[in-house]
């Protein structure tokens, strides 16, 4: 043990703020406990800091996947027609006003689905020549007729300009031509023209 002179007592006996916090100020040499051991180190309360909140880590949300191309909703029936006769026209041609839109164009040109939906039937019917009927999502059928061949059996499932068959002249018709007829919930046929330009398609 090292000697002290009084003065060093009184030093080590200095104010030392511990942990259960003894204050020694004031406290003559004689009366100064033990002084502390040389390797003994003041102890150091040291400055208090909060806990850094806790970081709130943000998943990003993934990158949307690049959209597709939207699919059309509706199609023309056929490309490079001319229409040459009008939904409500009369003529010895028809028994009563024509139900349908007739677009002339090329023996073999194929023919569209104009909207998606499905083939309800595909058959000969008289006049009407090789017809097939698309009934789309809401009820309403499109009637393709005077084809010359069919290129979607019943119970296919369509999308808009996906080719069900090509253009005839089977039927009562004097040149190939697609006569389409709409017939929305499968009732009395309308004017093509005004049903498809609803569809954002002018014929
Ligand atoms: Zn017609």
């Amino acid at each position: 043990m090292p000697r002290y002179t009084p003065m060093q007592r009184a030093a080590l006996a200095a104010p030392v703020i511990v942990a259960g916090a003894v204050l020694s100020l004031g406290v003559s040499a004689s009366q100064a406990v033990t002084p502390p051991p040389e390797e003994s180190k003041p102890y150091i309360i040291p400055p208090y800091s909060p806990p850094a909140p806790a970081k709130t880590f943000k998943l990003k949300p993934p990158p949307p996947p690049p959209a597709p191309p939207p699919a059309p909703e509706a199609v023309l029936p056929v490309s490079g027609y001319h229409l040459t006769a009008r939904f409500g026209a009369g003529g010895s041609m028809w028994s009563s006003n024509h139900t349908g839109l007739d677009f002339a164009v090329g023996e073999g040109t194929p023919i569209h689905a104009i909207a998606s939906g499905v083939i309800t039937e595909t058959v000969y019917d008289g006049a009407y020549g090789n017809k097939t009927v698309l009934q789309l999502e809401d009820g309403t059928e499109i009637w393709y007729c005077h084809q010359s061949s069919f290129d979607a059996g019943v119970g296919t499932k369509v999308t808009a300009g996906q080719v069900i068959g090509y253009v005839g002249s089977t039927g009562n018709s004097t040149g190939p031509h697609l006569h389409l007829e709409v017939r929305p919930g499968g009732g009395d046929p309308i004017d093509p023209a005004g049903y498809l330009a609803g569809r954002g398609l002018a014929a």
